[in-house]
């Protein structure tokens, strides 16, 4: 590793929606702002396969294009974008110091904006199958099962989202939820019910996922009385919800589910250090308030790092 420390004023680490739109926002806004991201940005979005909510942008584009206008945007204004990971977060005087796998940085203000990953069911067969039938992106995997019988497990938006796209390329996909009501917002409930591509298996979880090499049928038990069944099937896409990623930010407090709490100004407990996206506790996830977060949290640390700079 060579020690850069390389100083910016703003440096943003997770470049899904919530950092490149604070990147944008605070490199339009004067600041030498950094971006870090183990992968390619964008994060989750990448897999939307036609985000239509998001308001202004109709026609409906996909998650891969919205992406990659969010980072041209965010490039046009000046903002830095490199792809590492990052080791860890520490607090040095007034400023931090951000060390990756090659190099280190110094930023006045942090936002930490890694978002969540997939939650896994924690059923036999699911690690031993995840690339042979089991997935948890439609978009990367669903063409690899076009006229193939396809489950989908879960009941909220991404669960419904993705059984809609999957019913795109097969017209049997099946979703089973271990509840009687789905979790999903009503208009992507209903519109899921309504699809004659998806049948619902309501009050069922997911006992085991069995094959040899590739999946081959799933076992589901019925959560009112007990019975077991098991159903032939060639992919099982699981939307189980996310667990936040924070690893990085271990001295922060948190909610009950593991988000960081912040204030509305997405500011964290430590001062200079903010917190924007899926990462956050919040009522409400989705592309728009993800956004959202960004925007304020690139606004709180610009006028952060301009009262500590005319300090000095
Ligand atoms: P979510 O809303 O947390 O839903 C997770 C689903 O998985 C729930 O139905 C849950 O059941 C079920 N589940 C959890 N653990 C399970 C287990 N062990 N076995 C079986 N089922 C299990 O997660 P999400 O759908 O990924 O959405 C995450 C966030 O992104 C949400 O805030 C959502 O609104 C947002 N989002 C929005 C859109 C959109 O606007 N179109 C699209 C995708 C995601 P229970 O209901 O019984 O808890």
């Amino acid at each position: 590793m060579s020690d850069t420390n390389e100083k910016f004023d703003y440096i943003i680490i997770g470049a899904g929606v919530a950092g490149l739109a604070s990147a944008q926002y605070a490199a339009r806004g004067g600041l030498k702002t950094l971006v870090i991201d183990i992968s390619m940005p964008g994060g989750q979005a990448l897999t939307i396969p036609t985000l239509e909510n998001y308001p202004g942008v109709y026609p409906a584009v996909s998650g891969t294009q919205f992406c990659q206008n969010m980072r041209d945007q965010a490039e046009s204004f000046g903002a830095v974008i490199i792809q590492s990971e990052v080791q860890s977060i520490d607090k040095v005087g007034s400023d931090f110091k951000i060390v990756t796998r090659k190099d280190s940085y110094i930023g006045t203000a942090i936002l930490i904006a890694t978002g969540a990953e997939h939650r896994k069911l924690g059923v036999p067969g699911e690690d031993k199958l995840e690339g042979r039938g089991v997935s948890y992106c439609a978009t990367c995997d669903g063409p690899f099962f076009r006229n193939r019988k396809i489950f989908v497990i879960g009941g909220g938006d991404s669960a419904c989202d993705e059984a809609m796209y999957l019913s795109t390329l097969t017209d049997d996909v099946t979703l089973v939820h271990r509840r009687d009501v789905l979790r999903a917002q009503k208009a992507v409930a209903d519109r899921l019910l309504a699809n004659p591509k998806v049948k619902v298996i309501f009050n069922a979880k997911v006992k085991e996922i069995k094959g040899e090499g590739r999946v081959q049928s799933i076992e589901l038990e019925d959560t009112t009385d007990g019975s077991v069944t098991e159903h032939q099937c060639d992919a099982v896409f699981i939307f189980a919800g996310m667990n936040p990623v924070t690893q990085l930010v271990e001295m922060l407090p948190k909610d009950e589910g593991g988000y960081i709490k912040t204030d509305d100004d997405m500011k964290t407990l430590m001062p200079g250090l903010y917190a924007a996206g899926d990462i956050r506790s919040k009522s409400f996830r989705q592309v728009v308030t993800a956004v959202s977060d960004g925007a304020i949290a690139a606004h709180s640390a610009g006028e952060y790092v301009r009262n500590l700079k005319a300090k000095k």
